[in-house]
């Protein structure tokens, strides 16, 4: 990406904000982070306020806008992620997945850039093939309490390829899995800080129905190595991202125990409707045509993570 000008839709979220990181140290021209921090926060690249050609904007993209300037790539990050964001913002999430993205698209069409979306394992919903490769079409419920998340990606995968097949716009889609790493919100309510948060507090681990349901956990900075190795491809297929180290929830609470060193017991609480029993990513697809495969133990992350929110603990940030 060196020379390039990049605009990162969603760039103050979790993931968005290590992408900007990423494009500014791989010498990228301009990043211009457009977002309106319904879920993410201008805090989380603050830290990048000052470096040459970074740029952050306050805007819903769900409303029409423009850049001013060259643009050469389009990530599209923005949307509402974690399953208690999507449920208290539905609607939201199903206007920035349809009309975001029809933004972002018409964008790259006006700047002749290349288009990437990021989407996600959810569009296998509750997966009938394991490991999940990207021929499988998925088993999802379109009227569930998911849906407003799993359709609008879906919506935004079909949107994409059509701008790639009728209006020649060059176009990637990513199959993001699973991942974890410092900035993710602590009380956003995906399993990952809901952990270490409780493991930092000595508190119980709420582990939902019986915890044989199984994820697979990408450290951040292996998903950002996948984005930026898509973009500079020419797969217009969708290529799943994530690592394929399985376990249980009763295994993770167990590693991040260890990581931790802290945690008690496991509490039961009621299984969320139609949560995934399953999930791993067949990556074939990313190794033969990417180069791409994790290379970030989930010790290792899980120690970079715990340690972030430690260091950020007392700074207005509880655990
Ligand atoms: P996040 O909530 O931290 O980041 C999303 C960002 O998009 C936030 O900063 C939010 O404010 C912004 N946003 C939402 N709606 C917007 C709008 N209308 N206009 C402008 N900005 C808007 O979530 P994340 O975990 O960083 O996820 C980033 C992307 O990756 C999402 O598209 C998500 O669906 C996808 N994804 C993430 C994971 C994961 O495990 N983190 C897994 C699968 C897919
Ligand atoms: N989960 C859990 N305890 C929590 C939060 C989540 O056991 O406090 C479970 C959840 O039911 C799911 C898995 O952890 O089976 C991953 O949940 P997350 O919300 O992180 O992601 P997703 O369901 O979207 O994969």
């Amino acid at each position: 990406m060196k020379g390039q000008r990049v605009v990162v839709l969603g760039g103050a979220g979790f993931v968005g904000s290590h992408l900007c990181e990423r494009l500014l140290d791989d010498g990228a021209s301009g990043v211009v982070a457009v977002d309106n921090y319904i879920t993410g926060a201008e805090a989380n690249v603050a830290h990048l306020r000052g470096r040459a050609g970074f740029e952050v904007v306050k805007q819903d993209i769900t409303e029409g806008f423009s850049v001013d300037g060259p643009v050469h790539y389009v990530f599209n990050m923005a949307s509402p992620a974690s399953p208690i964001d999507y449920a208290k913002l539905p609607l939201e999430t199903m206007r920035v997945g349809s009309l975001g993205t029809e933004n972002g698209l018409k964008l790259a069409q006006a700047k002749g850039a290349v288009f990437l979306q990021a989407s996600t394992s959810e569009v296998y919903g509750d997966p009938h093939v394991h490991p999940q490769r990207e021929e499988y079409w998925g088993n999802v419920n379109p009227i569930g309490p998911r849906a407003c998340y799993d359709e609008a990606k879906r919506y935004a995968e079909a949107l994409t390829m059509v701008y790639a097949r009728s209006y020649g716009v060059q176009t990637r889609i990513v199959r993001i899995f699973n991942t974890y790493g410092p900035r993710m919100r602590l009380n956003d309510g995906r399993v990952v800080p809901a952990f270490v948060g409780q493991a930092l507090r000595g508190e119980d681990f709420t582990v939902f129905g019986e915890g044989t349901q199984t994820r697979s956990f990408c450290y951040v900075r292996d998903l950002v190595d996948g984005l930026i190795r898509l973009a500079l491809s020419d797969v217009i297929e969708p290529v799943n991202i994530g690592n394929p180290r399985e376990m249980t929830m009763l295994e993770f609470a167990e590693a991040v125990r260890a990581a931790a060193g802290g945690g008690g017991r496991i509490v039961h609480k009621p299984l969320p409707k139609d949560d995934p029993k399953q999930r791993r990513p067949d990556i074939t697809r990313a190794r033969q045509l990417l180069g791409w495969e994790p290379r970030v133990p989930l010790e290792e992350g899980l120690r970079e993570t715990i340690a972030w929110f430690r260091s950020v603990a007392g700074k207005g940030f509880t655990p």
